[in-house]
């Protein structure tokens, strides 16, 4: 019984921990941290997709200055 309260403390303590300490989204590939929501990390991983699924044109030549 007292097993079953501490790990339900434990469980509880982990959950609101989650909670509060809302870790910054990482890039898969290469750990970095995402910065300012950008969407595409310096590695080239897309965190996010516009609406129409379609990958984000990364480095588009036609863009190039
Ligand atoms: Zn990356």
């Amino acid at each position: 019984m007292l097993y079953t309260t501490l790990f339900l403390a434990v469980l509880l303590f982990v959950i609101i921990a989650k909670y509060f300490v809302k870790p910054s989204e990482k890039c898969p590939e290469c750990s970095a941290i995402r910065v300012d929501d950008h969407p595409i990390c310096s590695c080239g991983w897309v965190f996010e997709y516009p609406d129409d699924d379609e990958p984000i044109e990364y480095g588009d030549p036609d863009e190039a200055l």
